[in-house]
């Protein structure tokens, strides 16, 4: 539990984060799990995710990519 996933913009970790609190117990695992899981924007690569704030700040990016934008990625054909 010592590398929990954090936001690449604001640097918070998911347990800092209330959005993620009743999913990750719907699914009965942690926060950080949770994100790792079903956060789209969550990359195994870096242990990077955008928050929701910070990915609508970054002008909700997307990915022509098929498996789609992830923290970390160039952002490009962002709606700004
Ligand atoms: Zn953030």
């Amino acid at each position: 539990m010592s590398d929990s996933p954090h936001c690449m913009r604001c640097g918070k970790t998911p347990s800092k984060i209330a959005e993620y609190a009743f999913p990750a117990k719907d699914f009965g695992i942690s926060r950080d799990e949770y994100v790792r899981r079903e956060e789209g924007t969550y990359n195994p690569d870096n242990n990077l995710f955008a928050c929701t704030d910070c990915y609508t700040e970054l002008g909700c990016p997307s990915s022509p990519t098929r498996r789609g934008w992830r923290a970390g990625d160039p952002i490009v054909g962002t709606l700004r």
